[in-house]
C-alpha cells in the first residue's frame, strides 16, 4: 500500500500517515464564511484538500473515507450585509435577508469550486442546522467547569486546559502579550474566548439556557466535527490563518469535553496565497474573486494548475506568467491525451503526492510521462488530478492554439500604465481614466494599487489591432 507523508502542525514534522480506521479514513476542513463570493486565496484550501481527499481514496478505497467542509453561517459579515439590505429599503424581514445572502453564496460557492474541478465533500454542514449540538457542548463544558456564564455571555475558561498553545507553539501568557485578546468587563481572563454570546433584536438568534444567543465561531467545528466525524478523527485541514487562535480553540473545546479521545491526529495547514507579498484577503481589498477568473476566460482548469504548482506549505502568488504558461502546457497536453485510453495512474505521481503532497513534483514526472509519449499514463495523472479531459476538449478546440498576447503587447501595455501612473501621481484623474478606458477597450483590465503602477489581465475579448492604435 502507498505510504502517505503529511506534515504534522502539531509535531511539527513530516509523519507516515496511519489512519485510526483504514475502512473510514476521516477529515474534516474548515470551510468559508458564506457572505460574499470566494476569492482565490480561499480556492488555495479548497484544492489543496481535495487533491488530498483523491489520494486518501485512491490509497483506502473510495467508500472509505469521509471528508467534511462546513459552511460558516452564522456570522457578524453576514448580519451586517442583511442590515445594509434593510437599510436601503428591503422589506423583507432580517432572517430572510440573512437566508438569502447565505443561500446565493453557497451556490455561488459551489458553482465556483465545481469549475475548479473540486470533489464535493461527503458532508458539507451548515452551523444553523447544529445549534442545539453547539448548546449540549458549551453546556458539557461549563459543568466540567471549563467554561462559565457571564453577562449572557459564555466564555471557555483557558487557563483550565493545560495544553491551550500547544498546537501553534506558544505559551498563555507570550499570547496576552501579543495582545491579540480581547479584553471585557465580563472575562475572568483576557485569553478566555467567547462560546455563546447574546443576541440584539436585529441579530440572529437561538433559545438558549443562557437567553437568546449565537454560538461563536470555534465551538461550529468542535460540535460538527463531533457530530460527524466523533471525538478522535484523523486530519484536521484548514489555512494556516487559522491556526491560532482558531485551531487552537478548537483543540481546547473538542479536548475538554472528550478528554478521553483525541481529537484530530494531525493537523494539516495550507499557506497562503499572496499578493505583492501581502496574503489576499477581503479586509486587505489585495483581492480577486474565482468568478473574476472564470468571467474573464480563464478555466477552473488552468487555475487549479497554477495553484498546484506550488507546494502546499509556501506561499505563493498568481501572476498573469504562471497562468499563460499553464494554459500552454494544458493545451498541449489535453491535445495529446484527448484520443487516448485512460492507463493506469502511473506510480511516480501517487509517490510525489504521497510525500506531503508534492504536488509540483507530480507535475514534473508528468511532464517526463509527456516527453516520453506515455499519452496514457499522462491522461490517467490529468483525470486524477482533477483535471477532465473530456470537459477540456472544447477549450484546446475552440480557442486560438497560441495565445494572441506577444511581449510586444506587453510593453505597450507596460507603458500606457506608467503613464497613468504618472499622470495619477499628478493628480491628473482625467487622463488616468481616459487610460483606463482605452486600454479595457482593448480587452485588457487594470487593478489598481495604492501606491504603486496598476498590474493587468488580458482579457478574453483582448483586440490586438486596437491596443496596437494606442501606440
Ligand atoms: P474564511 O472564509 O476567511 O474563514 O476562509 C476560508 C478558508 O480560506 C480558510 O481555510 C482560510 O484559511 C483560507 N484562506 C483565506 N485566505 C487565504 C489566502 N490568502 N490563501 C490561502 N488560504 C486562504
Ligand atoms: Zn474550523
Amino acid at each position: 500500500m502507498t505510504t502517505i507523508r503529511l506534515r504534522n502542525s502539531k509535531s511539527r514534522k513530516v509523519e507516515e500517515f496511519h489512519p485510526i480506521d483504514p475502512q473510514n479514513v476521516r477529515m474534516y476542513v474548515c470551510g468559508p464564511t458564506v457572505y460574499d463570493r470566494a476569492h482565490l486565496g480561499n480556492a488555495r484550501p479548497v484544492l489543496v484538500f481535495d487533491v488530498l481527499y483523491r489520494l486518501l481514496r485512491h490509497v483506502y478505497g473510495e467508500g472509505h473515507v469521509t471528508y467534511v467542509r462546513n459552511f460558516t453561517d452564522v456570522d457578524d459579515k453576514i448580519n451586517a450585509e442583511a442590515q445594509r439590505r434593510k437599510a436601503v429599503g428591503d422589506p423583507r424581514t432580517l432572517e430572510e435577508l440573512i437566508a438569502e445572502r447565505t443561500e446565493e453564496t453557497i451556490a455561488w460557492y459551489h458553482a465556483d469550486m465545481d469549475a475548479l474541478g473540486a470533489l464535493r465533500p461527503d458532508h458539507e454542514p451548515r452551523a444553523t442546522a447544529f445549534i442545539g449540538q453547539m448548546i449540549a457542548m458549551i453546556g458539557d463544558l461549563i459543568a466540567k467547569g471549563h467554561a462559565y456564564e457571564k453577562e449572557g455571555h459564555v466564555l471557555f475558561r483557558v487557563r483550565s486546559y493545560q495544553n491551550y498553545g500547544a498546537l501553534s507553539g506558544r505559551s498563555v501568557d507570550d499570547m496576552i502579550a501579543g495582545a491579540r485578546v480581547e479584553v471585557a468587563p465580563f472575562k475572568e481572563d483576557p485569553m478566555d474566548f467567547v462560546l455563546w454570546k447574546p443576541s440584539s433584536d436585529d441579530e440572529p438568534g437561538w433559545d438558549s439556557p443562557w437567553g437568546r444567543g449565537r454560538p461563536g465561531w470555534h465551538i461550529e467545528c468542535s460540535a460538527m466535527s463531533y457530530e460527524l466525524l466523533g471525538a478522535s478523527f484523523d486530519i484536521h485541514g484548514g489555512g494556516i490563518d487559522l491556526q491560532f487562535p482558531h485551531h487552537e480553540n478548537e483543540i481546547a473545546q473538542s479536548a475538554c469535553a472528550h478528554p478521553e479521545a483525541g481529537f484530530a491526529n494531525y493537523w494539516v495547514h495550507n499557506e497562503m496565497l499572496q499578493v505583492e507579498g501581502k496574503k489576499m484577503s477581503k479586509s486587505l481589498g489585495n483581492f480577486f474573486t474565482v468568478r473574476d477568473l472564470l468571467d474573464q476566460g480563464v478555466p477552473g482548469e488552468v487555475i487549479r494548475f497554477v495553484m498546484l504548482g506550488t507546494h502546499y506549505r509556501k506561499p505563493m502568488d498568481w501572476t498573469d506568467r504562471k497562468r499563460e504558461e499553464a494554459e500552454a502546457t494544458l493545451r498541449k497536453w489535453f491535445s495529446l491525451v484527448g484520443k487516448s485510453e485512460v492507463g493506469r495512474v502511473p506510480n511516480g505521481v501517487i509517490e510525489a503526492l504521497g510525500d506531503d503532497l508534492n504536488t509540483a513534483g507530480a507535475i514534473t514526472v508528468m511532464h517526463s510521462l509527456r516527453l516520453r509519449g506515455e499519452h496514457e499514463g499522462l491522461r490517467a495523472s490529468l483525470e486524477f488530478l482533477g483535471f477532465s479531459v473530456d470537459r477540456m476538449s472544447e477549450w484546446v478546440n475552440s480557442s486560438p492554439t497560441a495565445s494572441p498576447v506577444t511581449d510586444e503587447h506587453r510593453d505597450i501595455v507596460a507603458a500606457h500604465v506608467m503613464r497613468r501612473h504618472r499622470a495619477r501621481l499628478e493628480k491628473n484623474f482625467e487622463l488616468s481614466d481616459t487610460i483606463r478606458d482605452q486600454l479595457l477597450d482593448a480587452g485588457v483590465q487594470l487593478f489598481d494599487k495604492k501606491d504603486a503602477p496598476a498590474t493587468w489581465e488580458f482579457l478574453s475579448d483582448f483586440d490586438p489591432a486596437k491596443l496596437e492604435a494606442l501606440k
